[in-house]
């Protein structure tokens, strides 16, 4: 038995700790494909026990990756060589609903779709719906800001965190915020965390704002014949204040995929199609559905086709959720990009990832959450085809640097992790990049934590 895992197992019950190649393996790789085997993996059940291994990893300088699924598109929990992988999905109890100041507070590890589900019993609403949500965790969630397909209305998670426990790497455990909705007390560190993708600290509890549940939902879909009309459609919906819950699209690639994965019956010879959410009172959600039509029907829309049931929309959203893993089948490996740009640039985007894709010549399929700007486009890739590799990456590169010359950003909501740590300077500029990493040198001056996501040299004697 290695010292570590000897010193662990003193830590926390042997049972949590694990250093066997078998079992380090499902630890690997986040859903990036780069794979990295890690020294040893713990499951901590309490914030004392994740003080006392981050205490323990500070003082051997040791590195340390905080993990909630794995179901990450940046490599954010990938491992790096010699850490220790802190899985955090058996912190996983809602600890209080407050129903009546429309709170919840809950471990990290709780599963998102859990969340939605508990909370809904109660005729309450967290909205924030990651396409991952039956796996992925809250804590995932906070660390890397996540989105989902109801960010056109809703806003993502970042949008929802109220108060945050965090232990700091020297075992410190830190509270900001609470039940309180309004805040204006120091430095805001529950929003220095949310998105911090374990670079700072683990997120050990969250504090989360609820709505109550919308009454009514209506989903539909919208065909086009055109590319650059289902686009424009897009821009004009939301100019027009009918803001809807769910706003995605799906090109003639993604569709082609789902429909070979999960039979839905669309025109497999449109270019482009709509899925769109309404929610809200009845009647409103009928006139705003009216109304949407019609902007549709002025770009030239071949069909559209409202679900007659909630079964029915389920399937549409069903089908939506299957689009990566409907993706990856089509090739070893797919390099999902988030590069998000201003609603009203999403048109001139989606043109420049098809010129993008024809001369790099590489399939690239576009799906996202246009609604608020976000795509994602999917590159379909080999990593043992180094070649094809190469202009798999050099696709990332360049949608990313169209991304801010249309002035928007790199990430929308997957985060930085690996991938794009080496875009940062692009988009924040070397003066920029410094002060992140002084404060991150503030937080952790070992470098222990997540060294080499967000920042590329960030981490061991570099922070
Ligand atoms: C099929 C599919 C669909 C997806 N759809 C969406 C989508 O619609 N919207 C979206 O935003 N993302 C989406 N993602 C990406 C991913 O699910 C999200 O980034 C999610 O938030 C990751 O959660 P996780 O629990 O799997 O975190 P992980 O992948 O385990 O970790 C992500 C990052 O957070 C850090 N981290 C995790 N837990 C903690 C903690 N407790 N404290 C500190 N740091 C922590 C990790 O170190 C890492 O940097 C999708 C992924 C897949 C595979």
């Amino acid at each position: 038995m290695s010292g570590l895992v000897r010193d662990l197992e003193g830590l926390l019950e042997a049972r949590r700790v694990f250093a066997q190649q078998e079992d380090l393996l499902a630890y690997t790789n986040d859903a990036t494909h780069r794979r990295v085997f890690p020294e040893a993996v713990v499951q901590p059940l309490t914030t004392s026990e994740v003080g006392k291994v981050l205490e323990y990893a500070n003082r051997k300088r040791i590195p340390v990756v905080p993990r909630g699924a794995g179901t990450g598109l940046s490599g954010g929990a990938t491992p790096v060589p010699g850490s220790l992988v802190l899985d955090m999905k058996r912190m996983r109890q809602i600890l209080e609903v407050d129903q009546r100041n429309l709170t919840a507070t809950l471990e990290c590890g709780v599963v998102t779709q859990e969340f939605h589900k508990a909370v809904e019993r109660l005729g309450l609403f967290y909205p924030p719906d990651p396409q991952s949500m039956s796996v992925c965790t809250i804590g995932g969630n906070v660390a890397t800001r996540a989105g989902g397909p109801r960010g056109v209305k809703y806003g993502t998670t970042k949008d929802y965190v109220l108060g945050i426990e965090a232990v700091l790497p020297d075992g410190e455990v830190i509270h900001y915020g609470g039940k309180s909705v309004k805040m204006s007390s120091g430095y805001d560190l529950a929003r220095l965390f949310t998105g911090s993708e374990g670079t700072l600290g683990v997120i050990t509890k969250v504090t989360m704002k609820l709505l109550t549940l919308p009454p009514y939902r209506q989903s539909m879909v919208a065909v086009f014949g055109e590319l650059d009309a289902a686009a424009e459609t897009v821009s004009a919906i939301i100019a027009a204040g009918a803001v809807p819950s769910g706003l995605e699209l799906l090109t003639k690639s993604s569709i082609e995929t789902l429909e070979a994965f999960i039979p839905l019956g669309l025109p497999k010879d449109a270019e482009a199609f709509l899925l769109i959410e309404l929610d809200g009172h009845e009647g409103k959600v009928h006139e705003d559905a009216g109304r949407i039509i019609a902007i549709c029907e002025a770009h030239g829309v071949r069909e559209t086709k409202i679900a007659q049931s909630a079964a029915e929309a389920e399937r549409m959203w069903f089908a939506r959720r299957a689009l990566f893993p409907a993706t990856a089948r089509l090739a070893p490996n797919v390099l999902i990009e988030d590069a998000t740009v201003n609603r009203t640039e999403v048109p001139t985007m989606v043109r420049e990832i098809k010129a993008i894709a024809e001369r790099l010549q590489i399939t690239i399929g576009v799906s996202g959450h246009v609604g608020d700007g976000n795509l994602h486009p999917g590159i379909l890739t080999d990593k043992s085809n180094p070649e094809l590799m190469q202009r798999a990456e050099a696709a990332m590169g360049e949608i990313a640097k169209k991304a801010l010359e249309l002035g928007g950003t790199l990430s929308g909501e997957h985060g930085i992790g690996t991938l794009k740590a080496p875009y940062l300077e692009w988009e924040f500029g070397r003066e920029g990049v410094q002060l992140m990493r002084r404060i991150k040198a503030a937080f952790d001056p070992n470098g222990i934590m997540n060294p080499g996501k967000i920042g590329a040299e960030w981490g061991g004697a570099n922070v």
